[in-house]
């Protein structure tokens, strides 16, 4: 199979269907490619495959023959496409190296411009161009980025020649330098090189391409590339291709020019064009913020205020040109792209497409617009949308009554609203989240090095850099909001303060971001709740009706019952019951119960609780009446509700008329070393009855009042616990039985209600088919079902988890995503033998997993009747539903 594919000028590969695979070519050269094909200005190149990247990383760094053969040959077809020769010293060819993988990672790994250069091609280059300024700019900048990333030089070094430069001028831009500048610059490149690595700048240009090539492949294994692997789910073994192209200069003067563009806005969604250019500049110049860019269109220059033209005015032709390759990539896509491009000497080059990165709100009005302009169809409208992105619109935004005290504005980035402390370098960041703190991650400009630090931080601010800036990318792709080119912002890392206008703030003072206003707020700004509505509530309709399973929460307060009904809730999958008990005016006549001596002494404390146990129930039921309501009986062990302070033991030794020391001994007899696999769960109901009793009892009660007072009868589903055998089934389910008998006899009333258990336990997956003759339900308790299968804690697991996703043991977190091909294995077992006794066995599951779209995927293969996820989960999970199946 065929390691290198040429695109543009006269390329084709018949009908070879690898000519179009991204996971071959990546997502960059499997594009320019296709925008070849359809007649798009590309300049030509090739692409070197994933394949070959993966065999050059496994088999030690080598390249093959083939591979040499190969790019000789394409890389003639770039000679013959240009007319122009590489390393020809009167008119030389020169190319860029890029790397590009499956998805996009941006600024993650590396790219090299100008390729080609050397002391004799610079001068032909120079020439041929008729512009001295621009070959030695270009030579300067070849230097420049090779050294850094091929030779691994400290980028630092150049960029301190060039300021010193240009103070030495007296110059305040690039702009400013002339031909003799930059080529005295070079000279002073070049003696940086020579003096940091004891060998010249390499002249030979085929030394040049290989030496690039191999640091693309290389940069699939960089520290940052590996950590944004990890965040991003990616797996470490699809690695880049490489993308050799024929460069197109976008600074050769005022005519020339690079940008970026999305073709509609990645923000809002709003149909607009949106992007930003520099005048007389080369691709990465945009990006790394070192010049203020100016505005593509003209609407956009003017609702900023800016005076610089923007592309429209200054460069109508290729604005023009611009504007109708945006359209026929919308078409051709049917989706929203993000774009690079290079005007050069008026001729507009296009560099790259991509569908943009978008942020939850834009995405969803993007799948709703392109639904009525008949760009695609509702399904595909389903899948256009992370399910977990959708969480960055079911968080408190900013009240717009509250008061605001605006330090400054900047551009506004990436929208939502965070308050948290101010936090100056990536390190500080991801060390203050750890702790627990909400933090605000403010840097003059952020490179690759600060994504741990932005993923740690709620929101980030920048003094520089535009709305295309890497802050600004990185933010919307992660959900974090972001305002950026706050330039009235000043940083001192010396002082650890950060200045704006005549205000200092210091590290650890609280501000807020409005990355919908660009605001930068002193102090914390009052939130509001979010809305499910317009275009939000339009895709929750349309997944609603594709999806086959139902959606429930997990909640156990009216207030998450209000909030998970909001959100499309069907159900509660799960009310835990023992965080009841710890409200502060009951956990006395819990202790109590616990360190009672016997059933009289526990009945006694019981009966304290009953009442208010009952109150929690009505209020739920009243929230979720008629829809069914899961509720598990007390789970954890008891030793959980111990006293611990003496001040506790003093109180509790007040009510209870027990002596300090007898309570005490209580305690310690009911010490455990293994709380979680010991007196918990139905064992406790198993053990002290009247527990349960109680707690059945104040179900059921609460269900006849709320019936009676609303005549919405609640379906009360009582779970049981930790079953492992069929047996401890038996025994609370007529437990559960004899109560809810009594109890309609009392009132002279019968509801519908279902007595289930949870499948938590390996054996109890292994037995379902026994248990299901007991069990009208079956809900997954995957937490604890990862926690026995895997022998894992899950409270201690962080010591080691890290290490094991790092280490690839794991592939997620299998408390966060669930074990499919483990765990898995003993849900679809349970599945299928408690369907095989009881086939309307009704099948849910419980875990944190039901709010996982990956984990929610299973579920639907496995035939599950529903998910239950926390209140706020709830939308995440019905487009995850829906995606799941289709
Ligand atoms: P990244 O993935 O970091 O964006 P790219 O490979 O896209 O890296 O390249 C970095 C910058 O260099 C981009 O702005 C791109 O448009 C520009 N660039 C890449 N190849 C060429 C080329 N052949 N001619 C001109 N500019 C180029
Ligand atoms: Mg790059
Ligand atoms: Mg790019």
């Amino acid at each position: 199979s065929k390691l290198v594919y040429t695109f543009g000028g006269d390329a084709s590969h018949g009908d070879d269907p690898r000519a179009k695979d991204k996971n071959l070519l990546g997502g960059k050269g499997a594009n320019l490619a296709e925008m070849a094909s359809i007649g798009l200005p590309v300049p030509p190149g090739f692409t070197i495959t994933t394949e070959e990247c993966v065999r050059y990383l496994k088999e030690g760094s080598d390249f093959s023959a083939d591979l040499r053969a190969d790019i000789a040959k394409a890389l003639t077809h770039i000679e013959r496409t240009v007319g122009k020769n590489f390393g020809d010293e009167s008119d030389p060819l020169l190319v860029s190296v890029r790397s590009g993988a499956r998805v996009s990672m941006p600024g993650m790994m590396d790219t090299v411009l100008n390729l080609g250069l050397n002391d004799k091609t610079v001068e032909g280059l120079a020439k041929v161009a008729g512009d001295d300024r621009f070959a030695w700019d270009s030579y300067r900048r070849f230097i420049q980025m090779y050294s850094d990333v091929v030779l691994g030089l400290d980028h630092g070094l150049f960029e301190e020649a060039l300021e010193i430069a240009k103070e030495d001028n007296g110059f305040f831009a690039d702009t400013e330098m002339t031909a003799d500048d930059w080529r005295a610059l070079v000279k002073e490149f070049k003696a940086i090189v020579e003096r940091e690595q004891g060998e010249p700048f390499p002249q030979d240009v085929h030394a040049q391409l290989w030496g690039a090539i191999a640091a693309v492949f290389d940069s699939w294994d960089s520290d940052r590339a590996k950590v944004y692997r990890r965040l991003n789910d990616i797996p470490g073994d699809w690695g880049t291709a490489v993308n050799v192209q024929a460069m197109v200069f976008g600074n050769m003067g005022d005519t020339s020019a690079t940008g970026v563009a999305f073709t509609r806005d990645p923000a809002t969604g709003e149909k607009a064009y949106y992007g930003e250019f520099l005048v007389n500049a080369q691709g990465e110049d945009v990006v790394a913020g070192i010049r203020t860019p100016q505005y593509l269109t003209l609407r956009a220059r003017e609702a900023a205020g800016a005076d610089k033209p923007s592309m429209e005015e200054a460069m109508p032709d290729a604005y023009g040109e611009l504007a109708k390759v945006f359209e026929l990539l919308e078409a051709h896509y049917a989706d929203m792209q993000d774009i690079e491009f290079t005007v050069e000497r008026g001729k507009l080059w296009m560099l790259q497409t991509r569908s943009g990165k978008r942020t939850a709100a834009a995405a969803l009005k993007l799948a709703v617009d392109m639904v009525e302009e008949g760009l695609i169809d509702e399904k595909t409208a389903i899948l256009r949308v992370d399910p977990m992105a959708l969480d960055q619109l079911l968080h408190p935004t900013l009240d717009p009554d509250a008061a605001r005290d605006v330090l400054t504005t900047g551009l506004p980035a990436s929208p939502g609203a965070a308050s948290g402390i101010i936090v100056l370098d990536a390190d500080t960041a991801e060390h203050k989240a750890e702790r627990g703190e909400s933090v605000i991650l403010c840097r003059v400009e952020t490179s690759p090095e600060d994504i741990h630090g932005m993923h740690a931080a709620k929101g980030i601010l920048t003094a520089r850099g535009g709305m295309t800036s890497h802050a600004a990318v990185v933010a919307r792709g992660m959900g974090r909001c972001c305002v950026s080119g706050a330039s009235a912002v000043s940083i001192n890392l010396k002082d650890r303060t950060l200045r704006i206008g005549d205000r200092e703030l210091k590290e650890g003072d609280t501000i807020t971001l409005d990355g919908g206003t660009g605001q930068v707020m002193a102090g914390k700004v009052a939130t509001i709740e979010p809305k499910m509505a317009g275009d939000f509530a339009t895709l929750m309709e349309w997944a609603d009706r594709i999806r086959r399973m139902k959606v429930r929460t997990n909640a156990e307060t009216p207030e998450d019952c209000v909030t998970a009904r909001k959100f499309g809730a069907e159900g509660i999958g799960l009310c835990r019951t023992e965080h009841m008990f710890f409200d502060a005016s009951r956990i006395s006549a819990v202790r109590e119960m616990i360190l009672a001596e016997d059933e009289g002494g526990r009945r006694k404390a019981l009966a304290k609780l009953l009442p208010e146990q009952r109150k929690d129930f009505t209020e739920i039921f009243e929230a979720m009446a008629p829809l069914p309501c899961t509720i598990r009986l007390l789970d954890p062990p008891l030793h959980e509700f111990l006293p611990t302070g003496d001040q506790e033991f003093a109180e509790l030794a007040e009510i209870t008329g027990f002596g300090v020391d007898h309570l005490r001994r209580r305690a310690e007899e009911l010490h455990e070393f293994n709380p979680m696999l010991g007196h918990r769960g139905c064992r406790l109901g198993i053990t002290y009855p009247e527990i349960y009793e109680m707690q059945a009892r104040a179900i059921f009660e609460a269900a006849c009042d709320v019936a009676e007072k609303s005549g919405n009868a609640p379906v009360p589903e009582v779970m049981i616990p930790l079953v492992g055998t069929k047996r401890e089934l038996a025994i609370l389910r007529k437990l559960v039985n004899d109560i809810a008998a009594e109890v309609f006899a009392e009132r002279g009333r019968e509801l519908e209600y279902l007595v289930g258990t949870m499948i938590e336990l390996p054996r109890a997956a292994l037995m379902a088919g026994e248990i299901a003759e007991e069990a009208r339900f079956f809900s997954f308790g995957t937490n604890d079902l990862t926690q026995t299968t895997l022998g894992v804690s899950r409270d201690d697991a962080g010591r080691f988890l890290s290490t094991y996703v790092e280490k690839g043991i794991y592939g997620r977190d299998p408390f966060v995503s669930l074990d499919v091909e483990g765990v898995g294995q003993l849900v679809s077992l349970a599945v299928e033998r408690g369907r095989a006794t009881r086939l309307d066995i009704k099948l849910g599951i419980c875990g944190e997993h039901g709010g996982d779209p990956a984990s929610i995927l299973f579920c639907e293969k496995t035939g599950l009747d529903y998910v239950s996820a926390s209140p706020y989960r709830v939308p995440i999970a019905r487009l995850a539903a829906a995606q799941a199946s289709l």
